[in-house]
C-alpha cells in the first residue's frame, strides 16, 4: 500500500508541469491506480488530475501534504502504458504533459469542478455564523424555525434533493443571491466541490421482480381491489418475463411512476438504473461479409504480416500498393488474425477518408465489435465508443488520428491507412504525429504496425530503403496489380500554355471540354478537381509556366499585394513583383487561381442543363451534407462532380468514366518543400477514382508545368521514378528525409520585440548548439549536423492582430533538439517576463505555415 499518489493536475502551464505529491487517504486505498482521474485540492481550487505514480516519501516532506479529495471513475481510464506514453510525447514534441493526457480521453472526461450545495447538520449550523451570537447561544439549539420564509424555502428545496449544483441553485432562486449566501455564511448551507464530467453516462431505469414468479403470482390474485393499478403493473412485468423498462410501463399501462414505486416501497419489484450504450449505428443493419480469396499478390503480403503477428515481436510494414489493389482486404484478415489471438486492433483513416462505405466494410465483418471514433459524433456518442473499447467490449477501434489512444489493453496490430496524409499531424499542441505515436505503442504491446498508401510518404518509402531512421524501419511489400483486375486508366496531359497560344482563354482546354460533352451524351459520370490548395499565393506565367522561386531554396515565393513584393518564408528572400514575365516577357503574369463557384458557373454556360454537385468546405460544413451530396451523384442525379482535395479520397463509383483537373500546378508552387510530393499524390489519387470497374476510365490533367516531374510520374502511374527525383532533390537541398525539422513560431502585438526575440532564440541556438558541437552544415553530409533558417516573417505574417515570425531548425543526427528548443524558448519567456509572448514549437512541421 502507497502512501502518496503523484499527480499531474490539469493546468496547462509550465509551473504546474510536474506530479504533485497527494495522500492517498483510507477509503482510496485499493481503488487509486496509475492512470486513474482524481480530483485535487490545489490552491484555492479542486481540480481534475491524473495518477502517473506511487511514492512512500514526498520529495517535499517538510510541505504538509493534501489528501486526494475524490476518485472520480471506478476504472481507471487511462491504463500505464498511455501515462508512459504521454511522457515520451511530452519529451518528443516539448509539449506538456497535461495535454499529452488530456489528447488521449474523449472530450467528455475533460471534467470541470462544481460547486454542490447541501444542508448542514443543524449541529453544524452557526459555527461559521457570527460569532458573538455564537459564543453565548450555542448553534446547537437553533432550528428551523428561525429561518425567515425565503430561507425556508430554499432550505427545503435543497433538503428535499439532498445535493444540488450551485449553478442549479443560482438559476433556480435567481435574485435570492443574497439569501444563499447568508445561509453559507451561517453555515445552515454547506459547499462542496467535486469534478463533474461533461457528458454523464446513458441510463435506462429497468423495474425487475424481487420475488420468485409463483410468490408474485400469488400476490397478484390477492390484490386489495382499490390498488388495481398496482396490480395491473405487477401482471405486466410478470408476463413480460421478469424484467422491464420503466418507460414502457408509463406508456404501455399510462400510469405514474408513482404507482411503480409504491410496489418497490412493498418490496415486490426493484427499480434500478442500467447503463447503456449510445450507438450511433443502431439503426444501420450491416450485412455481414466473408473473407476474400486472397489474389496471389495479397496472399503474399498477408503471409509477411502474418507470420509477424504470430511471433508476438513488435514490427513495421509498409505496404505500398496502387489504389483498388486490395490493401484493405488484407487489413482485415490480418485484424481477424489478431482478433482469434484474443487482441486488438487500430485502424487509423483520415478524418475525410472515413466515410460510412468504409464503416460498412469493418461493421459488417466485425459486427459489434467495432467502435468508431470520428468527429462528427456527439460528444455523448464518442464517450460510449470509446468506453466500449476501454470496458473490452470493443475488439477493433476505426477513427481518425486520435484513434490512435484507443485504450486497448492488449492491442495486436495498428493500420494507418494512407499513411502519406499531412492529416496524421496535429496542428496544434500537442503537434503529435500518429505515425511515430503507433510506433510507439506498437513497442509497448509488441504489435505489428502497418502502414499502407499507393503513394507512400518519402519519409516512410525512405526509411523502409536504408537504415537512416531509428525509430521506423518498415519492411516494404508490395503489390502491382489491381485485386479485380482492372487496368489503371490512361492518363493524358494539356499543355495549357498551348491552349493560351492559340487562343483560348477559358480555363477549359478543348481536349478537357470535349471530354465532358461526350460523356454527357454517353450518360457516364465525370469527376473534376479542382485544387485549391496555393490559391493566388504565387505568381505565374500563363505564356510560358515560369513560376517565382527563391533562389537560396528551391521553393516558391510568395507574394505580399500590400509591398507589391515576392518573398521566400524559409530563408526571408524577398524581391519585387515583376510586371512582365523574366523567362519570355509576356504580361499574362499573374496570381494564380479560380475557385469552384467560378468553376460551377463556367460550366453551366458551357454545358446548358448539366447537373453539377459541389463539394468544397462552403457546402459540406452541415453535418450529413458530405454523405448527401455523394448519394446524389452516386444515385446518378447528377453528371458531374466538382469538387477539391474531397472529390481524391476513396470514392468508388462505377460510372465514372472522366476524371479532368482543372490545374495541376497550384499546389506544386506552394512555398512548401513537400509541394511536388502532394501533387503527385493527388494527381494519383484522383487518376485511381476513374475505370475502377468494368468501364475503362480516362483521365485528363491540365497544367502549365508539362514537364515537372511530379506531374509527368503521376501521369505514367510511375511512384518509383517520382520517388528517386525527388529524393536526389532532397538530398541536394538537406530536406527531410535527409534531416529533420522543428519550427519555431514566435508571436506579439508589438513587431520590434517579436523581432528582438525571435533575433535572440536564433543567436541563443547557435551558440548552445556550438557549445555542444552540433553546429555545422549539413552539406557536409556528416552523421551529425545541426542548421538555423531564418528569423523571418510566417508565411501568414499577422494573425488575429498578432505578428508572426519563424525560424527553422534542420538536424541530423540523434540530439534532442527538441528539448534544447524549449530550454530557450523558456529562458526567453522567462527574461521577457511578457505574458503576450508566445513561442510554439513543432517539431517534424507538416505545415509550414
Ligand atoms: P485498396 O484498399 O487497395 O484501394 P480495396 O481493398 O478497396 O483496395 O479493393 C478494391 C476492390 O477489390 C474492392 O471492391 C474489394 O472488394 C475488391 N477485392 C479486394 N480483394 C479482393 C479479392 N481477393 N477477391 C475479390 N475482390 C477483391
Ligand atoms: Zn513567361
Ligand atoms: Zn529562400
Amino acid at each position: 500500500m502507497s502512501r502518496i499518489a503523484r499527480v499531474i493536475v490539469d493546468v496547462p502551464s509550465r509551473g504546474t508541469d510536474r506530479p504533485f505529491d497527494y495522500l492517498i487517504p483510507d477509503s482510496m486505498q485499493g481503488w487509486v491506480e496509475i492512470g486513474s482521474r482524481v480530483g485535487v485540492p490545489f490552491g484555492p481550487r479542486t481540480l481534475q488530475g491524473f495518477v502517473i505514480g506511487f511514492a512512500e516519501q514526498s520529495e517535499t516532506p517538510d510541505i504538509k501534504l493534501k489528501p486526494l479529495k475524490e476518485l472520480l471513475d471506478l476504472i481507471p481510464p487511462l491504463s500505464e502504458d498511455l501515462i508512459e506514453l504521454s511522457a515520451w510525447m511530452s519529451a518528443r514534441y516539448a509539449c506538456h504533459r497535461i495535454t499529452a493526457l488530456q489528447a488521449m480521453l474523449p472530450a467528455a472526461l475533460k471534467g470541470k469542478a462544481e460547486r454542490y450545495i447541501r444542508v448542514a447538520d443543524p449541529s453544524e449550523w452557526g459555527e461559521r455564523g457570527d460569532t458573538a451570537a455564537a459564543d453565548d447561544e450555542p448553534a446547537l439549539f437553533e432550528t428551523v424555525e428561525e429561518l425567515d420564509e425565503a430561507e425556508a424555502t430554499i432550505v427545503a428545496h435543497i433538503r428535499k434533493q439532498q445535493e444540488v449544483r450551485m449553478e442549479h441553485l443560482s438559476r433556480k432562486f435567481a435574485g435570492h443571491a443574497d439569501v444563499i449566501k447568508r445561509l453559507l455564511q451561517r453555515g445552515v448551507l454547506s459547499e462542496t466541490r467535486s469534478i463533474r464530467d461533461k457528458v454523464q453516462k446513458k441510463t435506462v431505469r429497468t423495474v425487475s421482480l424481487r420475488l420468485p414468479e409463483d410468490e408474485i403470482r400469488t400476490i397478484i390474485d390477492e390484490f386489495p381491489a382499490r390498488a388495481m393499478r398496482q396490480k395491473e403493473v405487477l401482471a405486466f412485468i410478470a408476463d413480460i418475463g421478469g424484467e422491464v423498462s420503466m418507460k414502457e410501463i408509463l406508456t404501455v399501462l399510462g400510469v405514474t411512476a408513482g404507482t411503480v414505486k409504491s410496489l418497490a416501497d412493498k418490496g415486490y419489484i426493484a427499480i434500478q438504473d442500467t447503463e447503456v450504450f449510445r450507438d450511433p449505428y443502431k439503426d444501420r443493419h450491416f450485412k455481414p461479409s466473408q473473407p476474400f480469396v486472397l489474389t496471389d499478390e495479397q496472399q503474399m503480403v498477408y503471409d509477411a504480416i502474418v507470420q509477424r503477428i504470430d511471433s508476438r515481436t513488435e514490427g513495421e510494414f509498409l505496404v505500398h500498393g496502387i489504389t483498388g489493389s486490395g490493401k484493405t482486404e488484407v487489413y482485415l484478415q490480418s485484424i481477424q488474425r489478431v482478433i482469434e489471438q484474443g487482441r486488438q486492433a487500430i485502424m487509423l483513416v483520415p478524418e475525410i477518408s472515413l466515410t460510412p462505405q468504409m464503416v460498412e466494410r469493418f461493421k459488417s465483418r466485425f459486427g459489434d465489435h467495432v467502435a468508431v471514433l470520428h468527429s462528427r459524433l456527439s460528444s455523448g456518442e464518442r464517450y460510449d465508443e470509446w468506453r466500449k473499447i476501454r470496458e473490452g467490449q470493443a475488439l477493433v477501434a476505426i477513427g481518425a488520428r486520435s484513434a490512435i489512444f484507443a485504450p486497448f489493453s492488449h492491442l495486436g496490430l495498428i493500420i494507418m491507412d494512407e499513411e502519406h496524409e499531412t492529416s496524421y499531424k496535429q496542428e496544434e499542441s500537442p503537434k503529435y504525429h500518429a505515425r511515430d505515436v503507433a510506433v510507439h505503442r506498437a513497442h509497448q504491446h509488441q504489435a505489428v504496425v502497418i502502414l499502407g498508401s499507393a503513394t507512400p510518404s518519402l519519409e516512410s518509402y525512405h526509411a523502409s530503403r536504408s537504415q537512416s531512421n531509428e525509430e521506423l524501419q518498415p519492411t516494404l511489400l508490395e503489390i502491382h496489380g489491381r485485386a479485380l483486375g482492372s487496368e489503371l486508366p490512361e492518363v493524358r496531359i494539356v499543355d495549357m500554355r498551348e491552349e493560351l497560344k492559340e487562343g483560348n482563354r477559358s480555363m477549359f482546354s478543348r481536349p478537357l471540354h470535349d471530354a465532358i460533352a461526350d460523356r454527357l451524351e454517353k450518360k457516364q459520370q465525370t469527376v473534376l478537381l479542382l485544387n485549391r490548395r496555393g490559391h493566388s499565393t504565387f505568381v505565374m506565367c500563363r505564356t510560358c509556366g515560369y513560376v517565382a522561386e527563391c533562389p537560396n531554396c528551391d521553393i516558391s515565393l510568395t507574394f505580399h499585394q500590400r509591398s507589391n513584393n515576392l518573398r521566400c518564408h524559409y530563408c526571408g528572400h524577398a524581391e519585387p513583383a515583376p510586371e512582365v514575365c523574366p523567362e519570355c516577357g509576356s504580361e499574362h503574369i499573374r496570381y494564380f487561381g479560380t475557385g469552384t463557384q467560378r468553376v460551377e458557373e463556367e460550366l453551366a454556360k458551357l454545358f446548358p442543363g448539366i447537373r453539377v454537385v459541389r463539394m468544397d468546405v462552403d457546402t459540406t460544413t452541415q453535418k450529413g451534407s458530405h454523405e448527401k451530396l455523394l448519394n446524389t451523384f452516386r444515385d446518378r442525379q447528377a453528371d458531374l462532380l466538382l469538387g477539391t482535395q474531397m472529390v481524391a479520397k476513396g470514392l468508388d463509383f462505377p460510372d465514372v468514366t472522366l476524371v479532368g483537373v482543372i490545374a495541376a500546378d497550384s499546389a506544386l508552387h506552394l512555398p512548401d518543400f513537400r509541394a511536388g510530393e502532394k501533387t503527385f499524390q493527388l494527381l494519383t489519387q484522383v487518376a485511381g477514382r476513374a475505370g475502377r470497374h468494368h468501364l475503362p476510365g480516362e483521365v485528363i490533367v491540365q497544367t502549365y508545368n508539362p514537364d515537372h516531374y511530379s506531374v509527368v510520374h503521376a501521369s505514367k502511374h510511375d511512384y518509383g521514378s517520382f520517388v528517386r527525383e525527388e529524393l536526389k532533390h532532397r538530398k541536394g537541398l538537406g530536406y527531410p528525409p535527409y534531416c529533420r525539422l522543428l519550427l519555431v513560431t514566435f508571436s506579439h502585438e508589438k513587431l520590434p520585440l517579436l523581432v528582438r526575440i525571435a533575433e535572440n532564440y536564433v543567436q541563443m541556438v547557435k551558440d548552445q548548439a556550438q557549445r555542444l558541437g552540433w553546429l555545422g552544415s549539413l552539406e557536409r553530409f556528416s552523421t551529425e549536423a545541426l542548421d538555423v533558417l531564418g528569423p523571418v516573417a510566417s508565411p501568414i505574417p499577422r494573425l488575429k492582430n498578432r505578428y508572426r515570425f519563424q525560424c527553422m531548425i534542420k538536424w541530423r543526427g540523434d540530439m534532442d533538439v527538441a528539448r534544447l528548443a524549449e530550454f530557450i524558448s523558456q529562458q526567453l519567456q522567462d527574461s521577457a517576463r511578457d505574458k503576450e509572448l508566445l513561442i510554439s514549437i513543432d517539431v517534424d512541421p507538416q505545415v509550414m505555415m
